[in-house]
């Protein structure tokens, strides 16, 4: 018999986890027909309300609900990375309590399994229900990821993904501290099929991502999957030293020629702020990486576990 093990992170889903549950189960006759054990790891990211009191009614009733409680919020990252690390299964697969990654697709999931995918990932095609705005920075936000990056990050990518233990083996590998899933997915590399689903609403409870948490994570993820803003800085240097000698020789030519008096403070201002600033924003980059790096040298733990059962 093969185990599955799927992998829920929760941050205040009192709401949901109980119907998450219920909706997994409904799979119980294709589980049974495929010989699949069934365990399911919840990771409370220290949620502020009853989510881990839940879990556990749950564990009383069915002893294949299994909960890692966080000794506080370490992010959904963190989580997904602890879910992999408590999974025994053959195969695992993350998905949100809220029943935004319908376990419905199961099935359909591992029939692409069978014909040898190590990988089956979802992309919601549609945003709707979202904000316009964000679905707006959100795409915009792919289209420069796949420019400035090798990695492959598909736009609309959820977190919703079946995979062999090889595949999990492989993440697990990845020991870094600032964690952006989509990209180590991609990085990672394996034979991955997309399926592809309508954008379904969450069901219970409210997002936890703010449109400024959401903006962070972006710049997170830029910076762990590309180094392309450090080119841009050494890029944009060069470009202001030829336009400077450029001037120089261009004022020394017209000095001799035509004997200007020295004149022009104002555009003197103006230069010396734009280029001070231009050199502030340059650092700023470099500090970002340093900074990155920073954390990444202090190798703090990802997570640290209150308790599990
Ligand atoms: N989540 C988490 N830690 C956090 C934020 C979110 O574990 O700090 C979980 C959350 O409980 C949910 C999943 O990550 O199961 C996705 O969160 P959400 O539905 O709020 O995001 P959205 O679907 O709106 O992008
Ligand atoms: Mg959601």
């Amino acid at each position: 018999m093969a185990l599955l093990s799927v992998v829920v992170p929760c941050y205040n889903e009192e709401e949901t986890v109980e119907d998450f549950y219920t909706e997994l189960m409904k799979n119980a006759s294709f589980f049974a027909s495929r010989d699949l054990e069934v365990e399911v790891i919840y990771i409370n990211d220290g949620s502020k309300d009853r989510t881990a009191e839940v879990v556990k009614n749950l564990h009383e009733k069915d002893e294949r609900v299994h909960l890692v409680n966080f000794s506080r919020n370490f992010g959904k990252e963190s989580a997904m990375f602890a879910g992999f690390e408590s999974a025994r299964g053959d195969y695992v697969v993350t998905m949100d309590a809220d029943l935004q990654d319908p376990p419905a697709l199961l099935p359909e999931m591992f029939s692409w399994m069978d014909q040898g995918f190590d990988c089956v990932a979802t992309r919601r095609v549609s945003r709707k229900g979202e904000p316009p705005i964000r679905s707006f920075f959100a795409r915009g936000f792919y289209r420069l990821m796949q420019k400035i990056s090798k990695t492959e990050i598909v736009d609309g990518a959820r977190d919703y993904r079946l995979m062999t233990r090889q595949v999990v083996d492989a993440i697990l590998s990845m020991k870094e501290y600032n964690r952006f899933t989509k990209g180590i997915y991609g990085w990672v590399g394996f034979q991955t099929k997309w399926l592809e689903f309508e954008n379904v609403e969450r069901m219970k409870g409210e997002t936890k991502w703010s449109f400024w948490k959401l903006l962070l994570y972006a710049l997170d993820g830029i910076m762990a999957f590309s180094t392309a803003p450090l080119a841009i800085a050494s890029v944009l240097g060069m470009l202001f030293c030829v336009v400077a000698f450029v001037m120089i020789l261009v004022i020394i030519i017209r000095t001799l020629a035509f004997g200007d008096p020295t004149s022009g403070w104002p555009s003197m201002v103006c230069i010396y702020l734009l280029v001070s600033g231009v050199q502030l924003f340059c650092v700023g980059i470099v500090g970002q990486y340093l900074a990155k790096t920073y954390m990444e040298t202090k190798n703090r733990p990802i997570y640290i576990v209150k308790d599990r059962f």
